[in-house]
């Protein structure tokens, strides 16, 4: 018998199970020792037979006698574990509403109220005006009344479904009175669970107004996706639909096929506030049989609706990320909207993929598994290249809406013209101009925040960096609050005014951010209403929501951003998208920066033009001839992938490969490359004979990072097995490096 236990990076332990207990159940809570403690984990193997010589500790406590876990999830986790060289119970613990196996959750024992109803209306009503005496009931004496009881029970006549006792406390009712109502009989009280709701802060109620008609391509789509659907096994379908082509219809035509067989459906999103819209259509579609996960809601609210999941109570699930671990028995239908997101990818242990987690779930569970995207991942696309995936395709807006017009701005030219301290170029300042004079609204995207990216002395060539990260430090505000501040450890200090290294007052500011386009904006148009959107304006919980709920009520005519903006909102009065840098991305150690620049382009340029009105594009560049941004502006996905592709195939990196980073820390950087080099000899011993290469080890990228030096390698190739069989004997054999290194397979970003 064997648990998974909350205790990082720890593989499964076995232990003997009580004899006095039943037999185990895969899925239940059991509390376990481990050295002096005693912790709660989860049965993941229910008939394993040990070695007799091993000497076991037993089962402290039997929590459950059934699957507080669905077996469906373990099997999902365990194989997480074993894909991403994690831990079970890490994965576990991520899988899980928070504390359930670290702490008390009974903290979030769901709230229960009590209702009152009164017992036969007629007889409450006649009570209300009647005499203060009740008839008797068969045998009973007549029940006389107080006035207080009467006024109770005028309330509850009036309330056939009852009324909770909070509502008649607020209205004057005491305990005593309710409680010699029900005493007397003539008032029922019962006990019913509430769930804190979190659509009313995370998404709009909307009416439904019942699927439309549907275009021909999203009918043909349909087409081919229903039976696949109805086939109840195991088949993923990418579904490349350009921005504003009714991806949605089609996933909720899906949800809405499977669930009237009685099957669940799951939807993955990459960030629920950035979809308000797809949440409230779900609701309105599906009404209270709908549950919302991420990982914004409060611990309470994830708990609620993890159990109304488990319980059965809920026939289609919302979430980001985590929720591709919902607690369903079977599902089938898994929809990862806007597939190609980062934001997908969990970037501490367990780092797991959540599409490509959604696609194991699918194969696990014999479901569908729809992936939707304008700008699809180069590893899906490929896929569906190779025959692995349908493709679906929708070439056109519903109602025939034109893409937008896109006009390139090489600020190169700019500059001569203008003076290279510009941020914005002539055509975007009229452009905005425009808008507001016809009412209409405009996106400014910048994926940079603050006032300026780097400080840089001009005399010595020296940058400002933060003392605990390899990375130049970031301006944010201006005047008396201008402070420089590292976006990796928040380490913030004063702006110096002349270089820490050569005392020269030379010091220039290099690269703008967010901050900086909207001052630039403000001092440009006093008049205009303008917010910006960015990790630094929308720190707290639900003030992202708040700020694109203004701007959707045309509150606001200019909303700046980051990527943020550029994700799926619907905003029909946009009618101009101006990326004032496009190319901020492309100069990244990465070889995905070019498919992020791409995407990212492509994605906002889609924000424009999605109502009645036309929509017009202006991208600012220096690199006006790239591939990513001329294909970007093009919306030209067919010739970016074969450029693409063929240049990862030159190179040999994803998808035509499979790769695993392996990050060591050290106090010195000469530790930290020590480590992985014994780390990358053991790994080079276990792959001997066998196409795989060792890249590294090399200084990471970020070669500090909070005052901790890095050192990585990769490993490349196309065996994954044999890769990752590797890498975990290269780990057991250095224990002690072990606790000093991150794995990420397949990872997403170099950096
Ligand atoms: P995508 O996700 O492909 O970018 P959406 O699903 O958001 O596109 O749809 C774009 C807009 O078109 C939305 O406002 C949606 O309500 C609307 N829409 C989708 N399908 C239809 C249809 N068949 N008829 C009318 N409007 C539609
Ligand atoms: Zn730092």
């Amino acid at each position: 018998m064997s648990v998974a236990v909350p205790v990082p990076a720890l593989d499964v332990l076995t232990y003997r199970w009580p004899e006095a207990a039943a037999a185990p159940v895969v899925g239940a809570r059991v509390d376990v020792p481990l050295g002096p403690r005693r912790l709660t984990g989860i049965v993941v193997a229910a008939d394993v037979t040990p070695d007799p010589a091993m000497k076991l500790r037993e089962v402290l406590a039997v929590r459950d006698d059934t699957a507080f876990v669905p077996p469906a999830l373990v099997a999902l986790a365990t194989w997480v574990a074993d894909y991403y060289i994690a831990g079970p119970g890490d994965v576990l613990t991520s899988a899980l509403p928070p504390r359930v196996l670290t702490g008390d959750a009974t903290t979030f024992k769901r709230r229960r109220v009590a209702r009152l109803t009164a017992l036969g209306a007629d007889v409450a009503a006649q009570a209300a005006v009647g005499p203060a005496c009740l008839p008797p009931g068969d045998d009973a004496a007549p029940v006389r009344l107080g006035a207080r009881q009467r006024e109770a029970l005028t309330l509850l006549a009036a309330a056939p479904g009852g009324l909770p006792a909070s509502v008649l406390a607020e209205r004057g009712v005491s305990s005593a009175t309710l409680a010699r109502l029900v005493q007397s009989g003539v008032v029922a009280v019962h006990h019913e669970t509430v769930h804190r709701d979190p659509f009313a802060a995370h998404a709009p109620a909307l009416a439904d107004t019942g699927p439309p008609v549907l275009t021909e391509e999203q009918r043909a789509a349909l087409d081919v996706l229903e039976p696949l659907a109805d086939a109840a096994a195991y088949r993923v379908a990418l579904l490349k639909g350009v921005t504003g082509s009714g991806k949605t219809e089609i996933y909720l035509a899906l949800a809405e096929r499977v669930r009237q067989q009685g099957r669940r459906a799951l939807l993955l999103v990459p960030e629920i506030a950035l979809t308000p819209a797809l949440a409230g259509r779900v609701r309105a579609r599906f009404g209270d049989r709908v549950a919302i996960q991420h990982s914004g809601l409060s611990d309470g609210e994830r708990h609620d609706q993890w159990h109304r999941v488990r319980t059965g109570e809920v026939d289609v699930v919302v979430g980001t990320r985590s929720a591709v671990f919902a607690p369903f028995d079977s599902v089938g239908l898994i929809v990862v909207d806007e597939e190609h997101d980062t934001s997908y990818k969990q970037d501490e242990m367990p780092r797991y993929h959540g599409r490509d987690v959604a696609i194991v779930r699918g194969r696990q569970q014999g479901a569908l598994v729809v992936l939707g995207s304008a700008t699809p991942s180069l590893e899906s696309f490929h896929n569906a290249q190779r025959g692995r995936y349908t493709l679906v395709s929708l070439e056109r807006r519903v109602a025939d809406r034109p893409m937008a017009d896109v006009h390139v701005v090489n600020m190169r030219d700019e500059w001569a013209a203008a003076g290279a301290d510009v941020t914005l170029s002539r055509f975007l300042i009229d452009g905005i101009e425009q808008r507001l004079a016809a009412g209409e609204q405009a996106l400014v995207l910048l994926n940079r925040r603050g006032i300026s990216s780097a400080v840089l002395c001009r005399q010595c060539g020296n940058t400002i960096e933060c003392p605990h990260c390899s990375v130049s430090m970031t301006v944010h505000g201006t005047g008396r609050r201008a402070r420089a501040r590292c976006h990796y450890c928040d380490f913030a200090q004063t702006v110096p005014e002349a270089c820490p290294q050569c005392a020269a007052p030379y010091l220039e500011h290099l690269g703008v951010g967010t901050e900086r386009v909207e001052q630039d904006l403000r001092a440009r148009f006093p008049e205009a209403r303008i917010g910006r959107v960015d990790r630094d304006t929308v720190s707290t919980r639900g003030s992202l929501t708040a700020i694109l709920a203004t701007f959707g009520r045309r509150e606001l005519d200019v909303l700046v951003g980051t990527q943020m903006i550029a994700k799926g909102h619907d905003f029909p009065f946009v009618t101009l998208v101006g990326v004032v840098s496009a190319d901020v991305g492309l100069g990244l150690p990465d070889f995905r920066a070019a498919e992020r620049t791409f995407q990212l382009i492509t994605q906002v340029v889609g924000r424009a033009g999605r109502g009645e009105r036309r929509g017009e594009a202006c991208v600012q560049t220096f690199f006006p001839t790239h591939y990513a941004v001329r294909c970007g502006c093009a919306q030209d996905y067919a010739t970016f992938v074969t450029q693409e592709l063929e240049f990862r195939t030159a190179l040999r990196y994803p998808p035509v490969t499979a790769m695993i980073n392996v990050v060591v820390r050290g106090t010195t950087l000469e530790q930290a490359l020590d480590a992985a080099g014994a780390l990358a000899r053991e790994v080079a011993r276990g792959i001997t004979g066998r196409p795989i290469v060792l890249l590294g080890p090399a200084p990471a990228p970020l070669m500090k990072l909070r005052g901790e030096h890095r050192a990585q390698f990769f490993v490349k190739g196309g065996d994954r097995v044999a890769m990752n069989a590797a890498v975990r004997g290269a780990l057991a054999a250095h224990p002690a490096l072990a606790r000093r290194t991150a794995i990420d397979v397949d990872p997403v970003s170099m950096l």
